[in-house]
């Protein structure tokens, strides 16, 4: 039974490159997710794009002198390099200034406001006198009422991730010119949040397949009761208000970014040629959604959107919203400002997609934050995609190339340790199914690396290299379990390793995409020709590494 699913992913703001910490927050999972579900023949679009408005962009635009559609361009351009060069394998990536989107989210606000959820009210809004103008969300900072955090902004406070709004702000100042806004009454839009806050609860009450890290965040928060928002700008870059009286006003960012799920849907079907298949996604009750999204997103879509989509009716809420904690780098918190990163572009011109692949899954920051380190990542590539992995593959299959004509041996009766090895090779599969249904990502590439451990350690009691000058048959036997072995690695660990997944299953003789194969134990054809094998993975010099890194990282760039 084929299954439905739709992969949502946040959408990156298109002020600068992306850094390791988006990577294994949002973009990682999502590709991982997804891959697994076209392996097993399941229905799936994966969705996103630029975030093109907002004041991370206009602020970005402000200090570069240039237009924010400059900005966008030039940031939508590195994503789409980025996302091929890693391997992340959008059916959709777009961006929030289309026509189709500012359609769809003009539909959506018109609706909400027909039916209440939308009203007028005055709001006090921060007004710099000397810059003349008004400050909306990062233009403005200040201390956290929450955690007293001293750089929270006007919108979010980064530390604790709880929204505000620049009322709330201790100390508040602009961030143009450091004077102290005044505030002016503005007439806004707010969304009436505070009319979902039961219906909220009961519904998350009934997600217990969420993270519990996520369920717990959002119960306390609707607990703590929810506050209408506006979701109104006095700034002129933006999806416009579609209201008489509103022109010099626009919709505030969160409000029209997660609308994008919605529109990249209609957008991707529109491109398929088939405009209507959207609804399939959105209307059938079978369909999964997915949200895959870093933890200081979990207010926009466990809360916010929902509200939205409960609101305007008859769309689905989201199955589930798998939300990453964040990842540190070498030990501390990722700061852009200090350049304390690791920037996407810059690893990309650098290394391989696949081991970073590896490291930020079998480290990824499911439950808690965890740390990426170079010292880490070559240990990892070395210890683990060279050594155990890459050799298994390497050794196996360049020496029955050599041995065995080049083709996949016809193996004789399996003793107990055959059947043994490949009888794990075959629930090895099953288990990582099972994890990757559920989003269990890290623990998936651990089970799916101890098979491979498991393998080289049968084939040191085999030696297939030692016996093959007495017991012919005995040798190829053992060459053809390991080869089996190896089929069933390069699908589960395609997900996660695409590249090197690929090229394995190549090297076994397969013609098509590793994904064709399908989400079981393949066992390949005896006498199958193989592709001459070369290594998957290549060694990396450690001090080499360090000396070149620690150049870059928390230096000015
Ligand atoms: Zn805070
Ligand atoms: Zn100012």
């Amino acid at each position: 039974m084929s299954e439905r699913i739709l992969v949502c992913v946040a959408w990156p703001y298109a002020n600068g490159p992306l850094h390791l910490g988006h990577v294994a927050g949002a973009y990682l999972p999502a590709d991982i997710f997804a891959r697994y579900h076209r392996t097993k023949g399941n229905e799936v679009a994966m969705v996103s794009g630029s975030d093109q408005h907002g004041t991370p962009i206009t602020i970005k635009a402000d200090l570069e002198g240039v237009k924010p559609a400059e900005i966008v361009a030039r940031y939508h351009r590195v994503f789409l390099e980025n996302w091929r060069k890693l391997g992340i394998t959008w059916d959709l990536f777009t961006t929030t200034g289309t026509p189709n989107h500012a359609e769809v989210t003009h539909d959506i606000f018109l609706t909400l406001l027909k039916k209440g959820y939308i009203y007028k009210d005055t709001v006090s809004q921060p007004f710099c006198p000397k810059c003349q103008r008004y400050l909306p969300d990062r233009y403005v900072e200040g201390t956290c009422p929450f955690c007293a955090y001293t750089n929270a902004r006007g919108d979010q406070c980064e530390t604790c991730g709880k929204p505000l709004n620049p009322v709330d702000l201790i100390g508040i100042h602009c961030r143009i010119c450091g004077s102290t806004p005044v505030f002016q009454n503005s007439e806004h839009f707010f969304l009436k949040l505070s009319a979902f806050n039961a219906q909220l609860l009961e519904w998350v009450k009934k997600q217990t397949h969420w993270r519990s890290n996520v369920l717990n965040f959002t119960q306390r928060y609707l607990e703590d009761g929810l506050k209408d928002r506006a979701i109104t700008r006095d700034i002129e870059w933006g999806v416009s208000v579609p209201v008489a009286g509103f022109e010099n006003k626009r919709i505030y960012v969160w409000f029209e970014a997660v609308i994008g799920y919605l529109s990249a849907t209609r957008e991707w079907a529109a491109n398929q040629g088939k405009p209507e298949k959207w609804r399939d996604f959105w209307q059938k009750p079978d369909t999964k959604i997915y949200n895959f999204i870093g933890k200081d997103n979990i207010p926009f879509h466990c809360i916010i959107w929902p509200a939205m989509l409960m609101g305007y009716g008859g769309l689905n809420l989201p199955y589930d919203v798998p939300a990453n904690e964040f990842l540190t780098i070498e030990g501390r918190k990722i700061s852009t400002s200090r350049n304390w990163a690791v920037w996407l572009p810059d690893y990309l011109s650098r290394y391989d997609p696949d081991p970073l692949r590896y490291l930020l899954s079998i480290n990824m920051p499911e439950t808690s934050d965890t740390d990426f380190s170079w010292r880490e990542f070559v240990r990892r590539n070395n210890d683990e995609l060279v050594a155990t992995y890459g050799n298994l593959a390497h050794r196996v299959l360049t020496f029955t190339y050599k041995n065995f004509d080049g083709a996949i041996p016809t193996p004789g009766q399996f003793d107990d340790d055959d059947k043994s090895i490949l009888d794990l090779a075959k629930k090895t599969v099953e288990t990582v199914d099972g994890l990757l249904y559920k989003c269990v990502f890290k623990e998936s590439v651990r089970t799916a690396m101890s098979l491979a451990q498991q393998t080289n350690r049968y084939l040191d009691r085999k030696s297939p290299w030692r016996v093959i000058k007495q017991d012919w048959q005995a040798s190829g036997t053992a060459l053809y379990v390991a080869i089996t072995v190896l089929s069933a690695l390069s699908i589960i660990l395609y997900p996660f390793l695409p590249f090197s997944s690929q090229k394995l299953w190549q090297y076994l003789g397969f013609k098509d995409a590793v994904q064709n194969g399908g989400w079981k134990l393949t066992t390949p054809p005896a006498g199958q020709k193989l592709q001459m094998p070369q290594p998957l993975f290549i060694k990396l010099d450690e001090k080499q590494v360090l000396e070149e890194e620690s150049k870059r990282l928390g230096q000015p760039s």
